[in-house]
């Protein structure tokens, strides 16, 4: 493309609220095979709100103390959500020691009496040797709602679970059909479990999931389809996908993420809204269709 016509579609991007760090972005953009989206906060609003609040054993007002005190200490958007849940609930956040954060996992604690806190997803407590199995038809059932399941355990023992709504965005369905209809290959990658990735997939119209992903892995599954031969794009915006939007061919931010997410992008969109990525791609094709 000449230095013309890509320096037009910057700013014809940018009259669409969508930010091109460099024209080789633009020219990028306008050939990729493939999109990769993150699913939390990209796909769906990122504001998870608890719906769902079963206690198996023991107290319900301890159980929400302990959920209380161990997601004060975490800024994942499903703290929020169980922390606001426990102090409607009028719980009283419990002394807790020794709390560590497990990326891609949960948090864990020991109570003030030396009891150990675990908080989070399916795969940590499994890897702590926790049975599952009291708790399990109605993780299933909620996870084919759609929710995303919280459990905790004390002391090894499997003691209450969550379910959690983390609504798409109002556009990601026709988005997602803009960008189908470009001819992309679309791709849904998150942390989350399979059964709410496939959930959520299968409402905003995406057939491929990759769940249970660590950021690194996220990385990975971009480098692996590169190998491929594929050129692929990137949509996130949480620190968790930093590594991935600087790996991809382009990486688009969403531009209400966070701060390390949009130093990791090619192109971010002011705009919170996945339209944003599918503007990018239609412009930078009608604007370069001279290169290849
Ligand atoms: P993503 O943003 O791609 O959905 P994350 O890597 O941020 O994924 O989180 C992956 C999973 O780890 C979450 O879906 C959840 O099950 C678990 N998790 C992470 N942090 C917490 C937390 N503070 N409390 C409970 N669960 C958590
Ligand atoms: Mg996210």
């Amino acid at each position: 493309a000449t230095p013309i016509s890509t320096m037009i579609g910057v700013g014809k991007a940018a009259e669409h609220g969508v930010l091109v760090r460099s024209g080789e972005a633009l020219q990028t953009a306008s050939h990729l095979t493939t999109l990769v989206v993150d699913k939390t906060g990209t796909l769906t609003e990122g504001k998870p709100r608890l719906t769902e609040a079963e206690v198996l054993t023991g107290d319900e007002q301890e159980a929400l103390g302990w959920v209380a005190a161990l997601e004060r200490g975490s800024e994942h958007p499903l703290a929020t959500a169980l922390l606001a849940h426990a102090e409607a609930q009028n719980a009283e956040a419990a002394e807790i020691q020794d709390f560590t954060s497990v990326t891609g996992g949960g948090v864990r604690a020991r109570t003030a009496d030396g009891r150990t806190l675990l908080l989070g997803n399916a795969r940590l407590l499994e890897e702590a040797g926790i049975d599952l199995a009291s708790g399990q038809a109605r993780v299933e059932a909620l996870e084919g709602q759609a929710r995303t399941v919280v459990q905790l355990a004390v002391d090894g023992e499997l003691v209450a679970l969550f379910g959690v709504s983390d609504p798409l965005r109002a556009d990601a369905k026709a988005a997602v059909a803009r960008l189908r209809d470009e001819g992309l290959t679309l791709v849904m990658l998150t942390g989350d479990n399979a059964h709410t990735a496939r959930a959520i997939a299968d409402e905003v119209g995406i057939d491929e999931v990759r769940a249970g992903l660590l950021p690194e892995d996220k990385h990975a599954e971009i480098e692996r389809r590169q190998a491929n031969g594929e050129t692929v794009g990137m949509v996130g915006d949480g620190i968790n996908d930093a590594p991935a939007l600087a790996r991809a061919d382009v990486g688009f931010a969403i531009g209400q993420g966070t701060d390390v997410a949009i130093e990791s992008a090619g192109i971010t969109l002011m705009r919170d809204s996945l339209h944003g990525v599918a503007d990018a791609i239609a412009i930078s094709r009608a604007t370069l269709t001279n290169i290849k």
